[in-house]
């Protein structure tokens, strides 16, 4: 194992989320069951081998190491990787790996996919991606994994297995989707971005961000420029129906323990034992 980033790691109900995140510095995720990285701040050596990945926004922290990733993935003789970018910036990131390309003597081979909100992407049988508007002050989307699975119609409940496969032989639906969102990425965003996307509070998983904590640092100032505030979570406490919500993406004006103590303090009861920081 080769550590040239930052990596930490959390196991929830069957699924990993590794990463880091700090405004302005870094941020990146990955689940590995699900086979997805979220944004490319930098990138772990260890993230190669997962071939697909969303990104939130184009601001520098989140999408910095996106050539690095290419580049190595083909370098160690790996299928090209499919990665999710809004669409305003597809002819500009096309570009960029161009002149990477250019710059570093080696092809940067990549499926590269433009996504804008209320779109879907199938990622694999089992799991199907949404895409929604954050708020955020350049265009910025965040994403939902969802779990899909047949389930059978109510009406055949009780019927003996060979009249079901015998209806399903005839060509009659037996069966109907169920969806159940697993993970869901907010990336940067004010707090509108989480209150027009109702998903996001009931995915098992929440990855979010909550850049500021201190008392003073105002509300509507982090606001305007697309971030959320320790408040901001305590505001919405019933509303978050997720298992677990790992909060990320600290200013970097903050210590670890200060962080950790004011969050301490002021998170009420019910969402302190669901809360991740990830510090
Ligand atoms: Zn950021
Ligand atoms: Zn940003």
């Amino acid at each position: 194992m080769l550590e040239n980033a930052p990596i930490l790691s959390y196991k929830h109900a069957g699924l990993t989320v590794e990463g880091y995140s700090r405004a302005a510095v870094q941020t990146y995720w990955r689940v590995p069951e699900l086979k997805v990285c979220f944004d490319l701040g930098a990138h772990p050596w260890d993230f190669m081998s997962t071939p697909n990945c969303f990104i939130s926004h184009t601001h520098l922290d989140h999408v910095a190491a996106l050539p690095a990733y290419v580049a190595r993935r083909r370098m160690m003789k790996m299928e090209p990787p499919t990665v999710y970018i809004p669409e305003y910036a597809l002819d500009d990131v096309r570009r960029l790996l161009l002149i990477m390309q250019r710059l570093d003597r080696g092809r940067q081979t990549c499926n590269l996919v433009g996504v804008t909100a209320g779109q879907e992407i199938e990622l694999s049988r089992e799991h199907v991606v949404t895409v929604f508007e954050a708020t955020h002050t350049i265009p910025a989307v965040g994403y939902v994994v969802w779990e899909r699975r047949n389930k059978l119609k109510e009406e055949y409940h009780g019927l003996p297995g060979d009249k079901i496969r015998d209806l399903r032989l005839s060509g009659v639906a037996v069966t109907h989707e169920i969806r159940t969102p697993i993970v869901a990425y907010t990336g940067d965003t004010s707090p509108a971005g989480l209150d027009n996307y109702p998903p996001a509070f009931e995915a098992k998983i929440l990855i979010t961000e909550m850049s500021f904590v201190r008392a003073k640092h105002r509300r509507e100032k982090i606001h305007k420029f697309g971030h959320m505030h320790l408040d901001d979570f305590i505001e919405r406490a019933d509303r978050f129906k997720n298992e677990l919500i790992i909060c990320g993406h600290f200013s970097t004006r903050y210590g670890t323990e200060e962080i950790r103590r004011v969050v301490e303090r002021k998170l009420p009861e019910n969402l302190r034992s669901r809360v991740k920081l990830w510090l």
